[in-house]
């Protein structure tokens, strides 16, 4: 068989320039990170031909001896890591993780409660024209105008007037840990179930360094890919009691074959997340946002809540003479990448915003320490003051990047 640059090399060419571009460049952005390469390797595979319609053992296609014991360690050890009774690892992705842990606890028409997007929730959550905010009717909770903490004696308040059939706690944009038995407590109250979306800080409760909501939780939905350093996909972890509504929604409810290429990375990624050399990089990531949000603060930037508990930070640019746009295009400049992001009550519209969320589970993965952390942050903070030097800037981004490069072994 010929080699993709001889069959495709226009498909060849446009990843190996973004292999150079994610060598070159710092990643920032709090949702991406760096898959090992034994995970790139697993998805990467002959699995990618197989059909497994189905759960390990009960299968409706031939042939499934192989990937039912790659989807069983997966589940076993997903299971073991988060101290679940029963987990789904078929979700092609986040969104649809969530979508089928709703179609699992609810009919269409029922009333959701989740954190408003424009406060940090994601999509999934209930926005308006994603499938949550369509099928459900939707309240949003939020952070609190002074404290930027999720307010939750609006949390209880909203509850009780509404009576959701189902409470979402989970962000895709806080700086803070959220108090899961009181939001267990709140839910039993209105008799409401609670699903916790830990798609962000999943990598900082499987290293202990974060509150697991697993104990709190009628269901947990995650990501792979975030702060868990996997392939792209998504995870559902219940109690032996939703076992059977969980997978079914998941197939036939929401999906066809199962990915079991991205399984077999999956099983690859928990077991990487269960080692020491894991949580270290948990507790770098986590070194690395704390130095972060002090370096802004002290020069003069404002950052959400005053400082972060997590893997990222939440810079609010209302006071600067940059928008988020500006702020995001300047940093791409000199070679890193973040997003703008909408922070609360913003003045601004969606697409320019007022806000950056960086995060630091890339660089920490890329073997980032205080050092490196420090040398990054105060780059930040000098190109997002008035008349920064950018090229200087550049070449401090290229040092460092330099100093820890990104998959030797891959071209
Ligand atoms: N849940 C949360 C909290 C997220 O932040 C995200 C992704 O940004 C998702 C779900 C969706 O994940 P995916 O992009 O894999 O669908």
């Amino acid at each position: 068989d010929a080699e993709l640059s001889t069959i495709d090399p226009e498909v060849a060419g446009a990843l190996a320039a973004e292999l150079g571009r994610q060598r070159g460049t710092l990643e920032m952005i709090a949702s991406e990170n760096f898959a090992p390469a034994a995970v790139l390797q697993a998805q990467g595979s002959v699995l990618t031909n197989k059909y497994a319609e189905g759960y390990p053992g009960r299968r409706y296609y031939g042939g499934c001896e192989h990937v039912d014991v790659i989807e069983q360690l997966a589940i076993d050890r997903v299971k073991a890591l988060f101290g679940a009774e029963h987990a789904n690892v078929q979700p092609h992705s986040g969104a649809q993780a969530n979508a089928a842990a709703m179609v699992a606890l609810l009919e269409p028409g029922d009333t959701i409660l989740g954190l408003d997007l424009a406060h940090g929730g994601h999509l999934t959550h209930g926005m308006r024209i994603n499938f949550s905010g369509k099928l459900y009717n939707v309240v949003a909770y939020h952070v609190h105008a002074e404290t930027g903490l999720v307010d939750m004696v609006e949390v209880q308040r909203l509850a009780q007037e509404h009576r959701p059939k189902l409470i979402v706690a989970g962000w895709s944009a806080y700086p803070r840990q959220l108090d899961f038995a009181e939001f267990r407590r709140i839910a039993d109250s209105v008799d409401a179930k609670l699903m916790v979306d830990m798609a962000h800080f999943a990598g900082l409760v499987a290293a202990g360094l974060h509150p697991n909501p697993v104990p709190h939780a009628h269901i947990v939905t995650t990501t792979t890919h975030k702060t868990l350093g996997g392939p792209r996909g998504g995870v559902i972890l219940t109690g032996q009691e939703l076992a059977k509504k969980v997978n079914s929604a998941v197939f036939p409810g929401q999906q066809g074959g199962p990915l079991e290429h991205v399984i077999a990375a999956k099983a690859v990624a928990f077991k990487i997340a269960a080692s020491e050399e894991f949580a270290e990089r948990q507790r770098r990531t986590l070194e690395g946002a704390r130095i972060l949000a002090d370096r802004l603060v002290r020069a003069g930037l404002n950052v959400l809540t005053g400082g972060t508990d997590v893997h990222l930070v939440l810079v609010d640019l209302r006071e600067s003479t940059l928008d988020g746009q500006q702020a995001e295009d300047l940093l791409h400049s000199v070679g890193i990448t973040v997003n703008r992001n909408a922070i609360p009550f913003d003045p601004r519209p969606p697409m320019v915003t007022s806000g950056l969320r960086i995060g630091t589970a890339a660089l920490a993965t890329r073997g980032f320490g205080a050092a490196e952390f420090k040398e990054v942050s105060d780059v930040i903070a000098d190109v997002l003051q008035p008349g920064a030097d950018l090229a200087t800037a550049r070449s401090r981004v290229e040092a460092l990047a330099g100093k820890h490069p990104l998959y030797p072994g891959l071209s």
